[in-house]
């Protein structure tokens, strides 16, 4: 599959992810030697005539790609033709273009129709292989964005696995203290001895109990429903909500950052969308905005440089 894409990030990775206590010791050294691909403010400032004659080598700092600038009008914008039914789907690809639009304070990208668009975002059929593992990518020559269904398919359950384990997870680690001691004072209370041939079975049976009895975990029954229900497929309209911005990115001439934090870092993702309270909450990631400072201010010199040079 030619053209620039992002790596799929696995549930597994992320949770890692987010267990990782101790950080690699080569990654603050490598970051710290990366020149910095965040453009200054004066050189945003600078003239048409400047940019133009300087464009391969602010192309080569900023790592832009050019070539991949072949769906933006004179100006500068985007309109994009949503060609999908899928309702989710679709609040991703608005989401996407609203996290750069509320970057940039213009509406670099607007919806288009089937009649009026200068690029597509549809869904791929096409299913991985060894070689090529992406879940979404840009095309320049057929100026279309794709998500590839394969993994869009799979992506709900491989939240929805997420975050019931770390409902359960952070339940147990509140909650197990509290039910043993209640399970070995009940026991006591009825008279039946730690020396019991059978105590390690009543312990168990009783803990059970008193576990299911506590009104915690009627709140993780009601919460492990609604994620089946509709949490885990809110999980991967986020997901996506940030794969196809990265996917935008590239549209306006973006190559990846060295960056981890940044939406255009190859790999990006956030473990956010396995979180329940993130998904569910008014703040969470309904306030969530990939674009970083940096993703902001090359996505601005990208574009002042092809404008520059529609002139
Ligand atoms: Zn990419």
């Amino acid at each position: 599959m030619n053209g620039h894409h992002i790596k799929r990030r696995t549930v597994l990775t992320a949770i890692a992810a987010t267990l990782l206590v101790t950080p690699l010791v080569t990654t603050n050294t490598v970051t710290a030697q990366a020149a910095s691909v965040k453009p200054s403010a004066s050189v945003l400032k600078k003239s048409n005539s400047y940019y133009r004659k300087h464009a391969k080598a602010l192309g080569k700092q900023y790592k832009f790609a050019y070539s991949a600038q072949t769906a933006l009008k004179k100006n500068g914008k985007a309109v994009v033709w949503v060609n999908t039914k899928d309702t989710k789907l679709k609040q991703s690809v608005k989401l996407a273009m609203d996290y750069w639009n509320h970057k940039l304070g213009k509406k670099e990208f607007t919806q288009g129709t089937k009649k009026n668009h200068t690029l597509t975002f549809s869904v791929s059929n096409a299913k991985p292989s060894k070689n090529d593992t992406s879940d979404a990518w840009w095309t320049p020559g057929t100026k279309k964005v794709q998500v590839r269904k394969y993994y869009y398919d799979q992506t709900t359950q491989d939240i929805g696995e997420a975050m019931t384990t770390h409902l359960n997870n952070a339940f147990y680690k509140k909650y197990a203290a509290t039910v043993e001691a209640k399970a070995k004072a009940l026991l006591a209370s009825q008279g039946v001895a730690t020396t019991d041939k059978d105590y390690t079975q009543k312990f168990n049976e009783t803990a059970s109990n008193v576990e299911t009895s506590l009104p915690a975990y009627q709140t993780l029954e009601t919460q492990v429903a609604a994620v089946r229900n509709s949490v885990a497929e809110q999980g991967r309209m986020y997901e996506y909500a940030s794969t196809i911005a990265h996917e935008f990115g590239h549209v306006m001439g973006l190559n990846h950052s060295p960056n981890k934090t940044d939406l255009m870092y190859f790999e990006s993702g956030t473990s956010r969308v396995n979180s329940y309270s993130q998904v569910t909450s008014k703040t969470g990631l309904k306030t969530y905005n990939p674009v970083t400072a940096t993703d902001k201010a090359r996505a601005q010199l990208a574009l002042k440089i092809y404008v520059a040079k529609q002139k």
